[in-house]
């Protein structure tokens, strides 16, 4: 099921209901894109049509942050918010299940080499076939080495709209997968930035605790939560 909002239509799905679609679009025989969403992209959707078409092409739009949640609970509808971090990690662990091969790319060397190894320490059969760092210029060269392995899972931690874009071209060169753009995920996995503690997050405050533990984020972040559920009000039919 999903919901219109600001134009985009988000799929509402429960956690694990997220997680069994996703399971089903890995299998597809083609390239499926996940954009979780968040308010800062709806906003850089105004501006920028082509991102505003990628988000439109996703196979999968789930509401990432306390933001989208709201915004949809004001239209009425009581979503489940999907942590992008938490969608991703239970994916890896489905794919170890299943024997499925995965791809991680995105952060700095030193960042996703931790993550990496974190990762397969924590998740049994976890079948790492290409990682690599998110600081390139040739996305080409990515490709080919994401073709020579085909993983069946990929995720991509560059941030947005850069990891949105890198997947959406992907979707006309690589063999079947399921792409996910996951942020700063890896720096959680990699251990060196913490997540916030699971009181915030149970509460739907990770963005407070983050946006406080780096200020930057803030000047970033905050007109845009109360500008974003200003518009969904405004826009209520839409
Ligand atoms: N990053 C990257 N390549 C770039 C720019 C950023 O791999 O060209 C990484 C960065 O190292 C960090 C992540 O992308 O690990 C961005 O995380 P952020 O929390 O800013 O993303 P958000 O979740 O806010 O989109």
């Amino acid at each position: 099921m999903s919901v219109r909002l600001l134009g985009f239509d988000i799929d509402n799905f429960s956690f694990e209901g997220a997680i069994e679609h996703a399971m089903e679009l890995l299998k597809d025989n083609k390239v499926s894109q996940v954009v979780t969403i968040n308010p800062e992209m709806f906003k850089h959707a105004e501006k920028n049509t082509d991102f505003k078409n990628i988000v439109e092409d996703a196979e999968m739009v789930i509401p990432d942050g306390i933001g989208v949640k709201i915004a949809l609970w004001l239209k009425g509808e009581s979503a489940e918010r999907i942590a992008g971090i938490d969608f991703a990690r239970r994916l890896l662990e489905k794919c170890a299940e299943e024997s499925l091969p995965v791809g991680i790319i995105g952060a700095k060397e030193e960042i996703i080499s931790l993550a990496t190894e974190n990762l397969k320490k924590e998740i049994e059969n976890l079948n790492i076939v290409y990682w690599h760092n998110g600081y390139f210029q040739n996305d080409d060269e990515i490709y080919e080495g994401l073709k020579e392995k085909s993983p069946r899972l990929i995720l991509v931690a560059m941030g947005s709209p850069r990891q949105e874009e890198f997947i959406y071209r992907a979707k006309s060169v690589l063999n079947p997968a399921l792409m996910v753009g996951i942020g700063g995920s890896l720096d959680v996995w990699s251990g060196v930035t913490k997540r916030a503690p699971k009181i915030y997050q149970k509460l739907g405050l990770e963005w407070l605790y983050r946006t406080v533990s780096q200020p930057e984020r803030f000047k970033r972040i905050f007109p845009t939560l109360p500008l974003f559920l200003l518009k969904v009000i405004m826009y209520r039919g839409k």
